[in-house]
C-alpha cells in the first residue's frame, strides 16, 4: 500500500497507524466510489482525513449499538455497509437518533465510511463472501454483469461440489451464516436436489428473473416479499431462501477487514446483530 506508516509507542505496545485518508484510498481502490448507484451515499460520513487510525471496526450497519462498540474499543474509524444518512439532510442536530450518532462519533474522534452499492458490485464483493458462506467453493459469475465490466456486477452464481437436497443446502447455509431472530424462509421442496445456486446479498428479489434465467435450482437472498416470491415459484420449480437481511452482508466485513491485514492496523469485525427483526413467535390458531 503506497502510504506512510507511522508507528506510535506505547509503553511496551507498539501500534501502527495510518491516516484516514490512507485508509479511505485503500478501500476505494477495491470499492470504487464511481460504481455506486445514483441513489447511493458512499464515502465518508464524518471524518478528518488527516486523522491517524490504529483502530478500525466493521459493521453492517451505523447504529447506536455499533458506535457505543466502537467507542468503548477506541476505535478510529468504522467501516459500514449501510451509509448512516442516504437522503439529504439539512442538519445533524443531537436531537433526531441520526443526528445524535453522527455527534457521538466526531465528539468521540471515530469516522465513519461506507461501501455499499459499490461493494455489492465489486469483484470479490458483497454477493462472493455470502456464496462461500452458503457452501459455494469453485468458480462463481455475476448473475448480473455490469454493463462496462462483465467480470463485476450484481449476485453471484455458481455450483455446488455436488448436489444436495434443498434441506441440506439450507441447512448448511444456516450454519455458515450469522444466527439471527429471523433465521431462514425456505420455499421449495425440501427433498428437491440443488447444485447450481444464486445469492444476493441484501434486498435481492429485482434478480428472482435473473436467477431463474441463469438455471439457478435456488435463489438465495433477503427481503423477498409474498407477491413476488409466490408469483415467481408459481412460474417455475427455483426453490428460494430468504435470509435476514444483515446475515447476507456479514460475511462481506472479513473480505472488507481483510485489505488491512498487511498494515498491521488493528481491525475487528463487529457480531453485533444489527438485523431490524429480533424476534419471532409461531403460534397460530389453525
Ligand atoms: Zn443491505
Amino acid at each position: 500500500m503506497p502510504c506512510a506508516v507511522a508507528a506510535i509507542s506505547d509503553g511496551n505496545l507498539r501500534s501502527v497507524s495510518l491516516t484516514l485518508a490512507d485508509l479511505v484510498r485503500t478501500f476505494e481502490d477495491r470499492y470504487d466510489p464511481a460504481w455506486a448507484e445514483s441513489w447511493d451515499a458512499v464515502g465518508l460520513a464524518c471524518g478528518d482525513p488527516r486523522a491517524e487510525i490504529r483502530r478500525v471496526l466493521f459493521a453492517v450497519d451505523p447504529v447506536a449499538e455499533v458506535a457505543d462498540e466502537a467507542l468503548e474499543w477506541g476505535a478510529g474509524l468504522i467501516v459500514t455497509h449501510h451509509p448512516l444518512l442516504l437522503r439529504p439532510v439539512h442538519g445533524v442536530p443531537a436531537t433526531t437518533p441520526k443526528g445524535r450518532l453522527v455527534h457521538r462519533l466526531i465528539t468521540g474522534g471515530v469516522a465513519l465510511f461506507t461501501a455499499h452499492t459499490n461493494a455489492d458490485v465489486a469483484d470479490p464483493g458483497v454477493s462472493d463472501a455470502l456464496a462461500r458462506a452458503v457452501g459455494l467453493t469453485g468458480p462463481l459469475r455475476p448473475l448480473s454483469p455490469s454493463a462496462d465490466e462483465p467480470r463485476r456486477g450484481l449476485g453471484r452464481i455458481g455450483e455446488l461440489s455436488a448436489p444436495v437436497t434443498l434441506r441440506e443446502f439450507t441447512a448448511g447455509a444456516a450454519k455458515g451464516l450469522p444466527a439471527t431472530a429471523a433465521g431462514l424462509r425456505v420455499a421449495g421442496d425440501p427433498e428437491s436436489l440443488v447444485r447450481t445456486v444464486a445469492v444476493c446479498g441484501g434486498a435481492g428479489d429485482s434478480l428472482l428473473g435473473a436467477a431463474r434465467e441463469a438455471g439457478a435450482d435456488v435463489y438465495l437472498t433477503a427481503d423477498l416479499r409474498h407477491h413476488p416470491a409466490s408469483e415467481f415459484r408459481e412460474e417455475g420449480s427455483t426453490a428460494l431462501v430468504d435470509v435476514a437481511h444483515w446475515a447476507t452482508e456479514w460475511p462481506w466485513l472479513d473480505d472488507a477487514a481483510q485489505l488491512l491485514r498487511d498494515t498491521g492496523i488493528e481491525t475487528r469485525i463487529s457480531t453485533a446483530v444489527t438485523d431490524a427483526w429480533t424476534f419471532q413467535s409461531f403460534e397460530g390458531s389453525t
